[in-house]
């Protein structure tokens, strides 16, 4: 059988894991840390506003396993927060089991603290990744006939010391698992590096988490009824709209995100404002005793992300290598978990096509998923398309998305869309071998 390797083991790198091996082919999956999911860790908000068709199309692709992962072990469903609505929000404590046991299921051979550190390669096709194995001696190289580079954009902590304000330990923990490492970079690809609003590189914030035992009980009975705690800020203490540029999702940049303190339920309590001293934090009611979780930096804690993104084409084939795909973060500006999955589905399905000599295949862009992915593509050609950052959930992107009309949560709407693109559970079908089956393979 041929084999796909995949390089990093956040979301964008298991949606691609479980699409390899739905087509067919065997999979090694490679993550340096001891659990899946990378940024996964730390997030939890899903199907908001467009990321809702987004969720639905995968699933009408016959590649919404892992989506079908989240709704199971979501606290909350169907919930609102300023400029949100109909999300949900997994249970960041309960998810990594979960999607590792659907992994293990569908038969991916994962191999953690495993950090892949070299690749061995020639005319533009990488043939084998070296990995050395944390806290022992082993070393091990895994031959592919197609990979894909799902190893994300932040860090390493070199950047995270020269354009942040320091290594914050975040979910990444590189001085314990080593700095994130491209196979595509190193087989030669120039990686592409976001830049801030302002157009300058640096840091950038996501959200913080909150122990919840540190929040009042008022706070903490909403939380875990509804989902949802809005507390409006005193007026003296609100932070500017300028400040909130300095989210990565810029679809929280919005003035309910300044006016007040918004905080989801994904386990622990989700700040969704950027940059929140603790001293300013403890003086807003509800939270005067209030500690961060992670980052450990808290108020100063910063997101280093979109440093090391590759050029691809609309199949997600990096540009200048014959054999490597691209998924998540790493194929560009695309912000969120749904991202991370349609993108590394779409990489570990056309992977699993390379290795059996097949063509890769686009999503046609009168899907949602189709249309972020070439979007996205076109906007990264200009300078300030690179300040931007792309998601179904709000923003540029959602703006775009209900101007061509493709937004919609009606589900007959959006299968009838899917199967009108032939697109009726593409990703869940076997990959006919060419040698075994010509006949049906050119008809795929
Ligand atoms: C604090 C925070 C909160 C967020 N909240 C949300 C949210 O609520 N909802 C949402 O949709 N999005 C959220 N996001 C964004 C979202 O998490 C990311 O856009 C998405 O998950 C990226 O997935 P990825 O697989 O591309 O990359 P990553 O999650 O970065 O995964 C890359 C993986 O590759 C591994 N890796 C790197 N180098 C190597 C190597 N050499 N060998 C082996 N493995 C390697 C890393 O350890 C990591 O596990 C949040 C992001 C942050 C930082």
């Amino acid at each position: 059988m041929k084999k796909v390797v995949i390089v990093g083991g956040g979301w964008a790198g298991c949606a691609a894991a479980l699409a390899a091996r739905k087509a067919g082919s065997d999979v090694e999956l490679f993550e340096r840390t001891d659990m899946l999911l990378g940024t996964g860790l730390v997030g939890g908000i899903m199907r908001n506003n467009g990321r809702f068709t987004a969720t639905e199309e995968m699933i009408a692709m016959g590649g919404g396993d892992l989506f079908k992962v989240c709704d199971n072990n979501s606290r909350h469903k169907n919930i609102e927060f300023p400029g949100h609505k109909h999300a949900n929000l997994y249970d960041v404590s309960r998810i990594e089991p979960a999607v590792r046991k659907t992994l293990l299921d569908a038969g991916v051979n994962i191999h953690l603290k495993s950090r892949i550190k070299d690749i061995v390669g020639q005319n533009g096709k990488i043939m084998k990744v070296i990995a050395d194995v944390y806290h022992s001696n082993e070393v091990i190289e895994a031959t592919g006939d197609a990979f894909v580079d799902t190893a994300g954009t932040a860090g390493p902590q070199v950047n995270c010391m020269k354009y942040g304000n320091g290594c914050a330990m975040c979910i990444y923990r590189c001085p314990t698992f080593g700095p994130r490492f491209s196979i595509a970079a190193k087989a030669g690809v120039k990686e592409i590096i976001g830049q801030k609003a302002d157009g300058t590189f640096g840091a950038m914030s996501g959200s913080c988490k909150l122990h919840k035992d540190s929040l009042a009980p008022d706070v903490r009975e909403k939380l875990d009824r509804t989902g949802v705690c809005v507390i409006p800020v005193p007026s003296h203490l609100q932070k500017s709209m300028a400040s909130l540029g300095q989210k990565a999702c810029q679809q929280y940049a919005l003035k309910e995100f300044a006016e007040n303190i918004v905080l989801l339920d994904t386990g622990h309590a989700k700040l969704m404002s950027a940059y929140y001293p603790l001293d300013l934090l403890r003086q807003i009611p509800g939270c005067t005793n209030a500690r961060f979780e992670d980052p450990y930096s808290g108020g100063i804690g910063n997101s280093m992300r979109y440093f090391g993104m590759l050029p691809r084409d609309n199949s997600l084939k990096v540009e200048g290598l014959q054999n490597v795909f691209c998924g998540g973060e790493k194929a560009g500006l695309l912000v969120g978990h749904t991202e991370a999955i349609v993108t590394g589905t779409l990489a570990g399905h056309n992977a699993a096509r390379c290795a059996v000599g097949l063509s890769p295949i686009e999503i046609p862009q009168s899907l949602a998923c189709g249309d972020a992915i070439a979007h996205v593509r076109e906007k990264m050609q200009t300078k300030e398309g690179l300040t931007k950052k792309y998601t179904f959930s709000g923003s540029v992107y959602f703006e775009s998305m209900k101007e061509k009309n493709l937004y919609t949560t009606d589900i007959q709407q959006i299968n009838t869309r899917v199967q009108q693109a032939n697109m009726t559970d593409f990703f869940a079908i076997p990959l006919a071998q060419p040698h075994l089956d010509a006949a049906a393979t050119k008809k795929r």
